[in-house]
């Protein structure tokens, strides 16, 4: 045997007893296979599809739909986003009933949070947001900067880490109306201390609206025990809710009764059957709605919410930090010696489920891996990203696509 047969049997050799000991390991099989697919490290980007699913989604066509027809609406469906909004909120939130809902997209729900934020905060004149953070949320408040005569403000954050609670006590004051940052940072996988960070901002008199795409569902989130006043997140990540899963949103309880929606809709109203002249706000966490709420939509996130709650999400993320470790660990091992930069917190305390690697080659072969059933993403300028799902991804499948990563090194050298 080579040297580099003895390291990868050794490497495999610790993947298998990690999987071999991993409490969580029998949660895979609730997720449908792929054919072809040897190593699917994009959960992050998209969850794969529970067995579940493809049942419910084929009843309910038959059974609620089909059967029920337009009753089901005062049956259940109309009650579907707040009722998954709490499930969600108890099951990898950290919130209290009442304060979630799934409704619209991402970018929709940090329109409607950030605008309704702003505007409490009249008089003041500039949003902190990280130039690292993913575009639709940038775009997004550069749009509501323009609409409000308002002032972005850049909070400085390193390429391998992310937003720091000393970064944005040094920019907010009394001039701060808003700040919006991921928890997770989608490239680097840095892992944010939201509940001081909310402090810092809350210090200043401002509020903030954190972004949770990235960690819910893998890192277990205390949206009331930091004092979060908005949040929101998509579905389709580790909530494995499909493509184009409706996102969610909270808004805390002490700003609901004032929340200015920006969209006001007939179902977000206090009588959607009344249709009377004039909006009057529904009470409570509705008022968040502007729609007709995305029914099947919801019922892939529905299965997932009910695993996580299963499973536990600290079980889940403490099987994230073994999946990260370990990857961090093959990568050194295989990479590094080929030039390859992690660009990650080497700090599980600060590091999300998944981890960025850098090389000038890893666009191509990112392409080439994907032909070969090997699932990373790609990420500009130069990343692959390895998205470690907890309950969908084994350690053995770790050690593959880092491994098919060094033979495609090697392969070009
Ligand atoms: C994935 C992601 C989004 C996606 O927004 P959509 O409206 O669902 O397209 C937004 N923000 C962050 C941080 C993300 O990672």
């Amino acid at each position: 045997m080579t040297e580099l047969d003895t390291l990868l049997d050794s490497l495999l050799e610790t993947a298998r007893k990690l999987d071999a000991a991993d409490p969580l390991a029998g949660f895979r099989d609730r997720f449908l296979e792929a054919d072809g697919v040897s190593a699917y490290l994009d959960g992050n980007s998209l969850g794969r599809p529970l067995r579940a699913t493809a049942v419910h989604l084929q009843d309910f066509v038959r059974e609620q739909w089909g059967g029920r027809l337009i009753r089901g609406w005062d049956e259940q469906w109309l009650e579907l986003p707040q009722r998954l909004g709490d499930q969600l909120g108890a099951a990898a939130l950290g919130a209290a009933p009442g304060q979630c809902i799934v409704a619209d997209s991402t970018t929709v729900l940090l329109y409607k949070l950030a605008r309704a934020a702003v505007a409490a905060r009249p008089g003041r004149t500039e949003i902190l947001l990280d130039a690292d953070n993913f575009p639709t949320d940038r775009y997004v408040m550069e749009g509501i900067a323009q609409e409000c005569g308002l002032t972005l403000r850049w909070v400085q954050a390193d390429y391998d880490g992310g937003v720091t609670a000393a970064a944005v006590a040094a920019a907010a004051g009394p001039q701060t109306a808003l700040a919006v940052f991921s928890h997770v940072a989608y490239r680097s996988g840095f892992l944010a201390d939201a509940g001081a960070i909310t402090k810092v901002v809350h210090d200043a008199g401002g509020l903030v609206l954190w972004d949770l795409c990235h960690s819910a569902g893998a890192v277990p989130a205390e949206l009331d025990a930091w004092g979060v006043d908005y949040a929101t997140g998509c579905s389709y990540k580790y909530l494995n809710g499909g493509p184009g899963a409706p996102a969610w949103a909270y808004v805390a309880t002490r700003h609901q009764e004032t929340f200015a929606q920006p969209i006001q809709g007939w179902l977000g109203s206090a009588d959607p059957f009344g249709m009377a002249q004039g909006y009057a706000p529904a009470p409570g966490i509705r008022r968040l709605v502007s729609g007709t709420p995305p029914v099947l939509g919801m019922l892939p996130l529905q299965d997932m919410v009910s695993l996580i709650a299963e499973a536990g999400i600290d079980a889940v993320r403490a099987k994230s930090v073994l999946l990260t470790e370990y990857a961090l660990r093959a990568v050194d091992a295989l990479l590094v010696p080929h030039g390859v930069v992690v660009a990650s917190p080497r700090g599980a305390q600060r590091r999300g489920s998944h981890i960025t690697i850098d090389h000038p080659a890893f666009k191509a072969i990112t392409a080439e891996l994907w032909k070969q059933g090997i699932i990373p993403d790609y990420r500009n300028p130069s990343g692959i990203r390895l998205g470690l799902s907890p309950l969908s991804t084994s350690f053995e499948e770790t050690f593959t696509g880092v491994a098919a990563v060094q033979a495609e090194l090697l392969r070009r050298r």
